[in-house]
């Protein structure tokens, strides 16, 4: 009989417990964003895999000097400046010099150049190594009949393919897409927009290192074509009337990505980094023409707070709200004003 009773008081309890943690879950949930929490989590647990093996016996040092090569090196940098001045003469939208747009893509300049480049040093050494050692069935041998040069090439086009499927998750997984709409909030487009991600975005473009990982017995991508691939994708987001002509239907033009950043139709098209292939592919392709060439671009309905919302850009407050925004509950709209204001009220 005691027994009886001490298992039902034992399940009441039970019940009780789960009923507790999981309001609890319920009420954590009313305040954060739990997927973005939870991605966030795996990223540091990563990290930590990474730390703790000593990144595998990587060098971190120099692989952030090569990241930092490719992303703010002095050959990037000349791509970067005649871009910058190429927008100036042949603008697809003519705007300021210092439209509020530039200026807030300046503070995502510097966010990468700073703070992104030694945690995504961190985090794709960290990955490198889980693949290398835990999945290490994934990784080829040396292919003795494979010349290099088209092992090179192998893993460049699977590298591109890998960042449009993480890119299209970006676009169809809810918990992806709040830390992608940043990029898709700019409203004055201009070959720094490139820079306007948040740093937590790479973590699932992680994946694109999946193909170098695994033919690393075979070859690796030079710095040098890195960085023609990051100029490539830079180009892409130029203010820029430019489509390539024929090789439009295989390089991404400014003109080609500009219509993904579009504030009207569908943004889960052109998703390609720098090959239009897997658009064309996966019929997510959509060419541009004339009447493309200088669509407005941003979020319907602003959901994301933007330097272009309120009479004055208030740049700071408005970096942080953003960085902040993917780990806000879905049903925090408080940014009315942001929210209600029409998309070309205020510029520049
Ligand atoms: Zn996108
Ligand atoms: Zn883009």
């Amino acid at each position: 009989m005691s027994l009886t009773v001490e298992a039902r008081f034992d399940r009441a309890s039970e019940r009780a417990g789960s009923r507790d943690a999981s309001s609890a879950t319920r009420s954590l949930g009313t305040r954060v964003y739990l997927p973005a929490c939870a991605i966030t989590a795996a990223a540091a647990a990563l990290i930590a895999i990474g730390w703790s093996t000593r990144w595998g016996g990587a060098d971190f040092t120099g692989t952030l000097t090569s990241l930092r090569v490719v992303v703010i090196g002095p050959a990037t940098l000349v791509i970067l400046s005649l871009l910058l001045i190429a927008e100036r003469l042949w603008p697809a939208q003519r705007r300021p010099i210092f439209a509020r747009g530039y200026r807030h893509d300046v503070l995502y300049t510097i966010l990468n150049a700073t703070l992104t480049l030694p945690f995504v040093a961190a985090l794709s050494l960290s990955f490198a190594e889980v693949v290398r050692h835990r999945l290490h069935w994934l990784t080829f041998p040396r292919v003795g009949w494979l010349p290099h040069g088209l092992a090179i090439a192998v893993i460049f086009v699977a590298m591109d393919g890998c960042n449009w499927a993480a890119h299209l998750a970006n676009h169809r997984v809810q918990a992806l897409w709040r830390f992608h709409e940043l990029h898709h909030s700019q409203e004055d487009m201009s070959v720094l927009t490139v820079f306007r991600t948040h740093p937590f975005v790479h973590i699932v473009y992680l994946v694109a290192l999946v193909p170098g990982v695994v033919l690393i017995a075979n070859g690796g991508l030079s710095t040098t074509l890195l960085v023609a691939y990051a100029g490539e994708v830079a180009l892409a987001h130029s203010n820029l009337r430019l489509s390539f002509g024929p090789l439009g239907r295989i390089l991404v033009s400014p003109n080609y990505h500009r219509i993904h950043h579009r504030l009207e139709g569908r943004q889960d098209v052109n998703l390609g980094f720098a090959l239009t292939i897997w658009d064309q592919l996966f019929k997510t392709a959509v060419m541009p023409t004339r009447d493309t060439v200088a669509i407005a671009t941003g979020l319907p309905g602003r959901p994301l707070r933007v330097e272009h919302g309120a009479p004055r850009p208030h740049h700071l407050a408005v970096f942080v709200a953003q960085l902040v925004a993917p780990f806000r509950p879905l049903d925090d709209l408080d940014d009315v004003s942001n929210r209600g204001a029409d998309a070309r009220t205020f510029s520049p």
